[in-house]
């Protein structure tokens, strides 16, 4: 069964059609990048797996249970699927330590020390451990996105949604955040990225989407998607970017 089945979604903002019964499938330990020009649809679509946004038609559902529609308990949801997004990800207030400790306090219930011991191991396995005292804005860029994606981690998330990690990050800190998805991809972690870092998309998925029009136009892996597009679309996309 795949770990998530996302069934005809449907959403608009006003007269802005943004998916159009779009339908995809994520298999468990499957690495599913999705591609397409700014605006296609990328965030409205990981948005709406961790329902920050609403589909108004279709049906998600997640280890085939139904997590769209009324009646679904969003803390559990978002205890099974992490998001982090481009930037401004962790709470500027609070050390890195005490960021990443605070879903498991609050909404986990886990004790302190535990939290604690749990938050520095995952700490040390980015080499971060000597920051978690430090606040965030002493972090470079790059820190601060590995952080975020420990903070999401530290949920044990069922799947975990990365909407553009990279795109704010000066080009020589991206390497450091895709370090990280690349050993979450090996250690078998679930994940659906937005990306624009072809070659990592080509490296790292199982699967690429090209996204348009508000459906998944295109999909198959990285060696036909881009090396053999089928569509149109697909091909005019890929020869302007790449
Ligand atoms: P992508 O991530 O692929 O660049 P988005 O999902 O962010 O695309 O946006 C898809 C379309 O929906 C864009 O035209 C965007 O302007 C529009 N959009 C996104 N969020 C909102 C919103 N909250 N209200 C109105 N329009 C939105
Ligand atoms: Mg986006």
């Amino acid at each position: 069964m795949a770990l998530v089945e996302i069934d005809k979604a449907y959403k608009h903002y006003g007269s802005l059609v943004v998916l159009n019964g779009l339908s995809l499938e994520i298999k468990e330990h499957q690495v599913v990048c999705l591609i397409g020009p700014s605006g296609c649809g990328k965030s409205t679509l990981l948005r709406c797996i961790n329902r920050l946004e609403t589909i108004q038609k279709g049906e998600i559902r997640l280890h085939g249970d139904r997590i769209t529609g009324p009646g679904v308990d969003l803390d559990v949801l978002r205890r099974e699927i992490g998001i982090v997004f481009q930037g401004y990800n962790l709470f500027p207030h609070m050390s890195v330590i005490e960021n990443i400790t605070l879903g498991p306090l609050k909404v986990l219930g886990m004790g302190k020390a535990e939290a604690r011991d749990k938050g520095m191991a995952l700490l040390s396995r980015i080499g971060l451990s000597h920051k978690a005292e430090e606040f965030p804005d002493r972090l470079s860029g790059g820190q601060q996105q590995r952080v975020a994606i420990v903070r999401a981690l530290m949920m044990d998330p069922a799947l975990l949604l990365l909407d553009e990690i990279t795109s704010a990050l000066d080009p020589e800190l991206v390497s450091e955040v895709l370090d990280i998805v690349r050993d979450l991809a090996a250690k078998g972690m679930t994940m659906v990225l937005a990306t624009h870092e072809m070659g990592f998309a080509r490296e790292v998925a199982d699967k690429v989407c090209f996204l348009q029009e508000g459906v998944v136009y295109e999909e198959g892996p990285p060696s036909r998607i881009f090396g053999d597009p089928q569509g149109e679309r697909t091909k005019a996309f890929l020869k302007r970017i790449i």
